[in-house]
């Protein structure tokens, strides 16, 4: 099964693709969580990406793509993944549908997180992520069992820099200029499935697993 997370920043798209993940026993890519890891370990395409996420930019389509390309190309991937935060842009969403169709194949589902604007600021103030293991909470709706400390690892949980609000308002822009057109590119190829991400996140995995069966 290989399904799209699509929705806004903040959108909830990384809860619910990590419950999927564990769900249906496929691996959860994430290409944000790709580049973060990139900017900890100091690679070049960690230093190149850090530039345009922290003002809330999207990285350039050249790098994202073959970064993503060669992650579903791994073993683990064979039997399908949950992309989440890829794609971005038109662009992107046209070279994945080409690789896939190369191979006879194609998304099975994308699944829009439907969340309004107004609530997406309070939500990524909100957002702490793990500095070790990427596992994401919310200081209100999601807590850690410990303040501060991630569950998973036990590691110190962060406010990340592109979650300060200036940029998330950046961020918001580019997603309606770039992202949301994908909503109509998926609609159009019949796979496009629409959930209400303002509820609890167990109520709307609740909706999705309806939805993936
Ligand atoms: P969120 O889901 O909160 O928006 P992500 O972790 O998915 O955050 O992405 C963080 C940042 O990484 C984005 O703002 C962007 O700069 C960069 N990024 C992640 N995925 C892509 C992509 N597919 N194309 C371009 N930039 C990306
Ligand atoms: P995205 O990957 O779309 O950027 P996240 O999954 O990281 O979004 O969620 C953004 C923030 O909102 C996180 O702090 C997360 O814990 C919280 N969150 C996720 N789903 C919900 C929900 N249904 N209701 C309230 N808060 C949520
Ligand atoms: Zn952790």
């Amino acid at each position: 099964m290989k399904i799209i997370m699509l929705g806004a920043p903040g959108a909830g798209k990384g809860t619910q693709a990590k419950m999927i993940a564990e769900k249906y026993g496929i691996p959860h890519v994430s290409t944000g969580d790709i580049f973060r890891a990139n900017i900890k370990n100091g690679t070049a395409l960690g230093i190149e990406a850090k530039k345009y996420m922290d003002q809330g930019l999207l990285v350039p389509d050249e790098l994202t793509v073959k970064i993503l390309l060669d992650r579903v190309a791994q073993p683990d991937c064979a039997d399908g993944y949950v992309l989440d935060g890829f794609p971005r842009t038109i662009p992107q969403a046209q070279v994945l549908d080409e690789a896939l169709e190369e191979l006879g194949d194609a998304i099975d589902y994308a699944i829009n997180v439907e969340v309004p604007d107004e609530n997406i600021v309070k939500r990524m103030s909100g957002r702490r992520a793990c500095v070790s293991c990427g596992a994401t909470y919310h200081v209100e709706h999601i807590p850690p069992r410990e303040e501060g400390i991630c569950d998973k690892c036990g590691k110190e949980l962060i406010l990340r820099d592109d979650d300060k609000p200036e940029t998330v308002q950046n961020r918001l822009q580019v997603y309606h200029e770039q992202t949301q057109p994908l909503i109509d590119f998926y609609g159009a190829k019949g796979v496009l499935k629409t959930v209400d991400g303002t509820v609890d996140s167990k109520e709307v995995f609740a909706a999705i697993e309806a939805i993936l069966g």
